[in-house]
């Protein structure tokens, strides 16, 4: 493919367009990853009820999730890249896609133009392929990780979120097959899910999807709802923060198979009470304050992504401090440590 279809303008998170010195700013935490998102003049032709790029939202068009993307000419961008990869900054490129005419083959020339200079960065692509031949257009160019956000938790979640209930244009079991699809073309440990926590699911139910991710050899990333001014979910309230430290827990420990789904206990609301191993082992994952950082591919840390800079911080971008763990601990309520 040639660089004639590579569009003309990009959006970049505000983090990365300062860590670009595409713009002028402070960061506590310097971004290891560079987010790009893909431009379009209008909405996405999805309407993910929590999405301020989608179709029905009145939300701002710069805005995904709580972050600014300001757009700029792709060459600034890739040139001001290939400067920050060279001095060994970023070490990660990660593209949103959103669902527009012709995006694969915008994100086909972007990634072989990226790669021109550095063949060896890492791409990964976030997306709704739709089909196995945007999946398999993705690999050829040399995408090295895709993710396909679930983003709910149940069937009938995601089609009151995302499907026909919504009045968006997706299928839960479309959605797994198109998982399943990836998982063939990339293989297992190259493709990613992104779950939700606090659109309406139980503990229990998010777990157990995270666990069918683990057994598939899909990783699953973890964000906290966050409701967008404009979008239909704007009054929807984040989820509890002691719930979301659970869920964060034991993400950590299936990912990294340390318990599995049948050996935690839940109560008859769904919530986590026993994690399935002795407390000695839960103290020292909680003590390390790895299940707390953002989680996805690695080197994506994200930062304030979900959350305010005042808190409550539901990812850390970076290694916790005493403070920072003694506050987490306090929130899972599990004694002693
Ligand atoms: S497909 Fe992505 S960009 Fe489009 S509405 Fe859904 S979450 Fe937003």
């Amino acid at each position: 493919m040639s660089t004639q279809n590579l569009p003309v303008q990009l959006r970049v998170s505000i983090g990365t367009a300062i860590s670009l010195d595409l713009i002028e700013g402070k960061m506590d935490v310097t971004p290891a990853t560079a987010y790009l998102m893909t431009f379009t003049e209008g909405k996405c032709l999805a309407n993910c009820n929590f999405c301020p790029q989608a179709q029905e939202s009145k939300s701002n068009t710069n805005l995904l999730s709580r972050v600014s993307w300001p757009a700029f000419p792709t060459f600034v961008v890739v040139a001001a890249l290939n400067n920050a990869i060279k001095k060994g900054n970023i070490k990660r490129v990660c593209i949103q896609v959103l669902n527009v005419p012709n995006v694969f083959l915008h994100v086909d020339s972007l990634v072989r133009e990226i790669k021109k200079n550095d063949p060896g960065i890492c791409v990964s692509v976030s997306c709704q392929p739709l089909n196995s031949e945007n999946i398999l257009l993705l690999k050829k160019a040399g995408v090295d990780r895709i993710g396909i956000a679930l983003d709910a938790a149940s069937e009938a979640i995601f089609r009151h979120i995302k499907g026909v209930e919504g009045g968006g244009i997706y299928n839960w079991h479309q959605e797994l097959g198109l998982l399943e699809e990836a998982l063939l073309i990339f293989g297992q440990g190259k493709v990613s899910t992104h779950l939700i926590a606090g659109l309406g699911e139980t503990e229990q139910e998010i777990v157990c999807l995270i666990q069918w991710c683990v057994d598939k050899g899909i990783l699953p990333a973890l964000f906290a709802f966050t409701p967008i001014k404009g979008t239909p979910l704007e009054k929807h309230s984040p989820p509890n923060i002691e719930s979301y430290r659970r869920l964060q827990l034991a993400r950590y420990m299936l990912v990294q198979g340390i318990t599995c789904f049948k050996h935690l206990t839940f109560n008859t609301e769904g919530q986590i009470v026993l994690f399935g191993v002795d407390t000695t082992i839960l103290d020292a994952i909680v003590n390390s304050g790895l299940p707390f950082q953002t989680s996805g591919c690695p080197n994506c840390n994200r930062p304030f992504y979900n959350e305010k800079p005042s808190g409550p911080l539901y990812n850390y971008p970076k290694n916790l401090n005493q403070k920072e763990l003694d506050e987490v601990k306090r929130q899972l309520n599990i004694r002693p440590f």
